[in-house]
């Protein structure tokens, strides 16, 4: 078997979810069971400088092996797998030679993978898969990420023909907590740009993502027995369920796609007396999203004015914005992996994120940083699976970008 191939099946069955719930960082002591082992699989590599730090982010690098004045280029992934889906005793499987077929993950629970829910594998016939027994996440996001990328690393020990740069490598805890940025220390770091190795299917190529916010609503009304309340109660949840109606119904989530934001009332709880409620709002145009925020506002407004006897609070936080702004100064780097990836034989999709990535909030911290493919699907669940194929070709990607770098 590969060492690309090896070391996935040996890191996926080590258990890494993160947990939002937990403030330390890493969120779980776990992630620091796989953080170990990469450590000693950098060691056995070669690469210098490797440290593995208390809220366990490691870092290495590969020394350049030339005199060219090459930039310093950096490639990312994330340990811990996500916890909205089971992370514990992972058992993958590998479909050799996959006949296009619906796949039976679990006979015993009758789990089953059909083309039906999901057509694109059949473009996947004849290539080997590694699949989930249906109990588990299968945590190629972004564990193909990490052994791509130590692939790569090996490839180009095996080859000092290829002259190349400094290289850095950084895995990050909590990315699915959306932490993973927190203590990534840039300037130690020292990269002039990165790419997160985390994206989906072959050829993804992202560089635009949400522009993102957090809105929490506080709305106090007036309780008052129901037998002699006439003119004086004021029903809180009446109140929130009449702001949620000035929201427009076309810009929720089940209703958008590509490059439409939108509102999503993530949480709701009240009686007569509070209700609160929470949203979240994305948008990739930062003046749409503000659109968004002041819609948010201005409604608050109108209600505060409707019943003046209520009292209505709302908070809005930004979480993240569109890494564009900081790639398109730079935009070469887009150009460098849509290069790479055509000269390796692979169709660059350019895509919009509809979420955020570590990589948009490192952008903003002075370190641009697009999203390439790891070969994965569906991740976050048990239909997680990913073609060998697709993850060769991630590594080859990987290199190329190495090499067309120092030309
Ligand atoms: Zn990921």
């Amino acid at each position: 078997m590969s060492f690309l191939i090896e070391k996935f099946l040996e890191y996926v069955k080590v258990d890494t979810t993160s947990n939002a719930n937990s403030a330390s960082c890493p969120s779980t002591e776990i992630q620091f069971d796989l953080a170990n082992i990469i450590v000693k699989d950098l060691e056995l590599l070669g690469l210098k400088d490797i440290s593995l730090d208390e809220n366990g982010y490691i870092m290495a690098t590969l020394p350049s092996n030339c005199n060219e004045n090459i930039p310093t280029i950096g490639f990312i992934a994330h340990i811990d797998t996500a916890p909205s889906f089971n992370g514990t005793s992972v058992n993958p499987r590998i479909i050799e030679n996959y006949s296009g077929e619906d796949i039976v993950l679990n006979s015993k629970d009758n789990i089953i993978m059909s083309l039906k829910d999901f057509p694109e594998l059949s473009s996947y016939a004849g290539q080997n898969l590694i699949v989930t027994d249906g109990t588990t996440l299968l945590g190629a996001d972004d564990k193909a990420g990490i052994v791509e990328i130590l692939t790569a690393i090996k490839y180009l020990n095996e080859h000092p023909e290829i002259k190349h740069g400094t290289i850095k490598i950084g895995f990050t805890p909590d990315e699915e907590i959306g932490r993973g940025a927190n203590h990534f220390d840039v300037e130690k770091f020292g990269a002039e740009f990165a790419y997160t190795v985390d994206g989906g299917e072959l050829g993804e190529l992202e560089y635009e993502n949400f522009n993102a916010a957090s809105v929490k609503v506080k709305i106090t009304g007036r309780n008052i027995h129901p037998g002699s309340s006439k003119n004086k109660m004021i029903n809180s949840i009446l109140i929130g369920m009449e702001l949620n109606s000035l929201l427009p119904v076309d810009q929720r989530p089940e209703y958008t796609e590509h490059y439409e934001g939108f509102f999503l009332l993530t949480d709701i709880k009240g009686d007569v007396e509070h209700t609160e409620m929470e949203y979240i709002i994305r948008d990739h145009s930062m003046e749409k999203f503000n659109t968004k925020k002041n819609l948010m506002t201005s409604s608050i407004e109108f209600l505060e004015n409707k019943y003046p006897d209520a009292r209505i609070k709302i908070e809005i936080k930004d979480s993240y914005y569109n890494m564009k702004e900081k790639i398109e100064p730079v935009y070469h780097i887009i150009e460098l992996a849509k290069k790479s990836m055509e000269d390796v034989g692979v169709v660059p999709k350019i895509k919009p994120i509809r979420g955020g990535t570590d990589g948009a909030r490192l952008s903003f911290k002075g370190l641009p940083c697009p999203n390439i493919f790891t070969g994965g699907h569906n991740f976050h669940g048990k239909f997680e699976y990913i073609s060998v194929q697709s993850m060769e070709k991630a590594v080859q990607v990987i290199v190329k970008i190495i090499q067309n770098l120092s030309k």
